[in-house]
This record gives structure tokens, C-alpha cells and sequence, in this order.
């Protein structure tokens, strides 16, 4: 991956982010995602944030390297305190965190959101604590999707602001638009899940220390899973 060509997760990130878009790419590593869609024309403007020193100074130089510096502000910040009111962000993404960073990262930020922001995010793990933050918050997902690559499963969510929706604890937990789609990779994805809690569940069987109300969860999960899958 580079600036020019980004990884197949990364450029599904970026399919959701329309021309003219004014981004704000929180947790931005090399600064990959800005730099590729300022270079294809795509940004308006941007913001990279970062809150580890290395990192940051990686995507200052990438920056730099490709002439950018009036188009992309690179900010040594934690989460959504490198937004300024002045940088008119339109979107935000958070990508290859866990669902439970990005959920907190939001919640820490919130006050820092204009209300208007499209949220690109790309959990690692925790996509159900995620998408109960933003059914609490407001936001309807608008769409997303699973693939594989690197022999992971990752998942796009992308959420908008306004008309709330409340989603079941299914929906929360598979996702409300994914399982609606049953794509042949959400397929593919939830019947290794399938495997692994079973494995999971037989282990709890086994074990003598596993809290009932964990066991009784787990199970739960294995019962939808067979469900979403029969
Ligand atoms: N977004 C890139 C991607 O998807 O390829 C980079 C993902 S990298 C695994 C996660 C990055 O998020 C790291 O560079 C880390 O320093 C940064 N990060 C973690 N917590 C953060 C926070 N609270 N605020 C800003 N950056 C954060």
C-alpha cells in the first residue's frame, strides 16, 4: 500500500466519500486515505489526525512529499480534537481501529461534531458496540458491507446524521443492512464465527468457571447465527 494505491479495505473507505467532500481522517497512520483521494482529485480538503507522535510525523512527511501542505493539515491529537470548527469537515472517517475505540473516540468528541458529518468507519472487532452508539446518537447506518482480505473479515459501516432508527439486538449485532443483503462474503464471514463460538461454547461446556449469564449470552449468539444462516 502507498499513497497511490491503497489496500482494498482502504478503497472501500474511500468509495463512500463523495467528490468535494471536506475529510477529516481521524487515527490517519501514514496519512494513506487523505493523501490518495487529495491526489485523485476527490478532496476538497482535509485533515489527518493522529495521536501518536510517529505516525503523525509519517503522514507530515507523506504530506509534504506530495506538495499538499494547503490542502491537508496533518495534527498531533487525540480523536476528534484534531476537528476545528474552521475546517468545515463533511466527513469523518475512523478505520482499523476497534469498534469500541471508535465508539469511544465519538463519544469523547462529541461536542466537537457539527451534527452534519457522514461517518466512514471501518471497525476491527466491536461493530455491535459501535452501531448501538450510533443508534443512541442519532445517526441511521446508510450502508455497509464485509470483505475479506488478508485473511481478515472487515466491516464498512457508514452512518448519517438525523431520522433516528431504532435497531433490534440483532440488528446490532449482525448489522441491519448486512443481514438484510446476506452477501456471499457476510455468509462466508459468519460461517467461520459459527465455527469458532461453537468451539467457544463447547469449551464453556467443559469448564466449570464460566459465568452462567456469559454462557447463556454466547449461546444466544450461536442460536442467531444459525438463524441469520439457515
Ligand atoms: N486509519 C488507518 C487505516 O485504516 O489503515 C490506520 C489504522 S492504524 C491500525 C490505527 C491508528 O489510529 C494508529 O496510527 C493509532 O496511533 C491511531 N489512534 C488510535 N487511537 C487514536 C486516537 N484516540 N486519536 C487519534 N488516533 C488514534
Amino acid at each position: 500500500m502507498n499513497e497511490q494505491t491503497l489496500s482494498m479495505r482502504l478503497e472501500r473507505v474511500a468509495a463512500h466519500i463523495a467528490p468535494g467532500a471536506r475529510l477529516a481522517d481521524i487515527g490517519s497512520d501514514h496519512g494513506y486515505l487523505p493523501v490518495a483521494l487529495m491526489l485523485r482529485g476527490v478532496l476538497e480538503a482535509a485533515v489527518a489526525g493522529e495521536a501518536a507522535q510517529t505516525p503523525f510525523e509519517s503522514a507530515r512527511r507523506k504530506v509534504r512529499k506530495n506538495g499538499l501542505e494547503q490542502r491537508i493539515t496533518v495534527r498531533l491529537a487525540n480523536g476528534l480534537a484534531a476537528i476545528e470548527p474552521g475546517d468545515r469537515v463533511t466527513v469523518i472517517s475512523l478505520c482499523g481501529m476497534g469498534g469500541e475505540t471508535i465508539r469511544d473516540i465519538l463519544e469523547q468528541g462529541k461536542q466537537r461534531l457539527a451534527g452534519s458529518e457522514r461517518l466512514v468507519l471501518q471497525p476491527n472487532g466491536g461493530e455491535r458496540e459501535l452501531r448501538q452508539w450510533l443508534m443512541e446518537n442519532g445517526y441511521r447506518i446508510v450502508h455497509e458491507e464485509v470483505l475479506r482480505e488478508n485473511r481478515f473479515d472487515y466491516e464498512i459501516i457508514v452512518a448519517e446524521p438525523g431520522q433516528a432508527v431504532a435497531y433490534s439486538a440483532e440488528q446490532l449485532y449482525f448489522g441491519p443492512l448486512l443481514m438484510q443483503e446476506k452477501s456471499p462474503a457476510f455468509l462466508v464471514k459468519w460461517r467461520r464465527m459459527l465455527r469458532q463460538k461453537q468451539q467457544t461454547l463447547a469449551h464453556f461446556e467443559r469448564a466449570r468457571e464460566v459465568p452462567q449469564d456469559k454462557a447463556e449470552a454466547f449461546a444466544i449468539q450461536v442460536a442467531w447465527i444459525h438463524q441469520i444462516l439457515a
